[in-house]
């Protein structure tokens, strides 16, 4: 998500985007992999900028409200990844390193006509999170076996 959507948003959303939340976001957008609202708070602290650790939780909330942000519960921590895709997407995120992959595809719409069929509910929005192992990460099974062959 760059700056201009970022922007045009809060406008859209009559939301002002004030100093710090331009800092968050810019943290965010500099990360190369998640942060923690901790990490963030310490990251400006580094720059000699002051912002609450109350208002970066508050700031990181909205972000998501607006799906601005991927919230990662990752054992007891909690970190967030900015959005690069702006439209509706779907994350998958790895059991063992935590890093998220954005998915550029969404393909429930056969799932959303049943669950209306089922249910009787007109659907208008979903969440869906993928969880696995990346590359990195993906346990190594039967290696022996596939070396001989
Ligand atoms: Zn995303
Ligand atoms: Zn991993
Ligand atoms: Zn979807």
């Amino acid at each position: 998500m760059n700056i201009g959507f970022l922007k045009t948003l809060f406008r859209e959303k009559k939301l002002s985007l004030s100093h710090p939340r331009l800092l968050i976001y810019q943290e965010l957008s500099n990360a190369s992999s998640p942060l923690s609202p901790l990490e963030i708070y310490q990251n400006l602290l580094k720059k000699k900028k002051r912002v609450g650790l109350t208002s970066i939780y508050r700031s990181l909330e909205l972000f998501e409200s607006l799906g601005m942000v991927f919230k990662i519960a990752y054992g007891s921590s909690v970190r967030y990844k900015l959005c690069e895709l702006e439209n509706h997407h779907h994350h998958i995120v790895c059991k063992a390193c935590g890093n998220v992959v954005e998915l550029n595809f969404c393909d429930i719409s056969d799932w959303s006509k049943k669950v209306t069929e089922s249910t009787g509910y007109q659907v208008v929005d979903h969440q869906l999170n993928f969880y696995g192992f990346c590359k990195s990460c993906k346990p190594r099974t039967g290696g022996i076996q596939e070396t001989e062959f």
